[in-house]
């Protein structure tokens, strides 16, 4: 009965819609590192190939399923993605900018590899920095994680400035590297109240690193979207499946 009562305060808790109570600042260095743990080679599964059912964003072969997003001081506003395809890859082209999928999705499962260059150059944030904005929510960072210190809550596998990773997973640079997300979208009362707010878990090289999560935000659908943070960093088999409602 007692269980049963904690579990029914702590779902209410979560169903709130309130803003996630942090206990440290955003980018704060002084927040515990996450563990390193060594995920080893790619895992069969690990890397799969897309399952009938999904959409595929990317097969390694063109970039038709994206639209540039051009920055608001980008003079040239051209929706035609600028990065690089080759070998199977999409590769960033530094200042190209940011690219976001033509289709929108609201609760999915998302399944992306991305690679940080093989020749390391720069530090902390720097370093093979990109990032996977989930359909209307937050970006789950992309970064060389592998001995590069940064602010935690912006590290690999971070939801950015609010959840540092709950272990770092990260493959040595160029390695490929794998997101298994799992983004299910906030609910709203009759009133147009939100009584759930948007959750994310996230599996990176084959490891749990967000937990079912809170998001921040009221959207209920958007587009995946990959950053340009002027790093070429590589991205592969990205593919999306969209899930009922709960
Ligand atoms: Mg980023």
């Amino acid at each position: 009965m007692k269980i049963f009562l904690l579990a029914g305060l702590l779902s209410a808790s979560f169903a709130l819609g309130a803003e996630p109570k942090q206990t440290w600042k955003p980018k704060d260095m002084n927040r515990p590192r996450p563990k390193v743990v060594d995920p080893g080679a790619p895992k069969p599964g690990e890397m799969r190939p897309p399952p009938p059912n999904a959409i595929v964003l990317f097969d390694g072969k063109d970039l038709s399923k994206w639209v540039r997003r051009p920055g608001p001081k980008d003079a040239d506003k051209s929706p035609e993605p600028k990065w690089k395809v080759e070998n199977g890859y999409m590769e960033i082209v530094p200042k190209g900018g940011t690219i976001a999928s033509k289709e929108k999705f609201g609760d999915c499962e998302i399944h992306i590899e991305w690679a940080t260059p093989v020749e390391v150059s720069g530090k902390g944030q720097g370093r093979g920095n990109s990032g996977v904005f989930l359909p209307g929510h937050q970006e789950v960072q992309v970064l060389d994680s592998y001995e590069n210190d940064t602010y935690p809550d912006g590290q690999a596998g971070a939801i950015y400035a609010m959840y540092p990773p709950l272990v770092n997973a990260c493959r040595k640079p160029g390695e490929w590297q794998s997101y298994h997300i799992t983004l299910r979208q906030p609910r709203f009362d009759a009133q147009g109240k939100m009584t759930v707010s948007a959750s994310v878990t996230v599996v990176h090289n084959g490891i749990l690193i967000q937990d079912n999560v809170e998001l921040r935000g009221e959207a209920t659908e958007g587009p995946l979207i990959l950053q340009d943070h002027k790093n070429p960093v590589r991205y592969r088999n990205i593919w999306i499946r969209t899930l009922p409602a709960r």
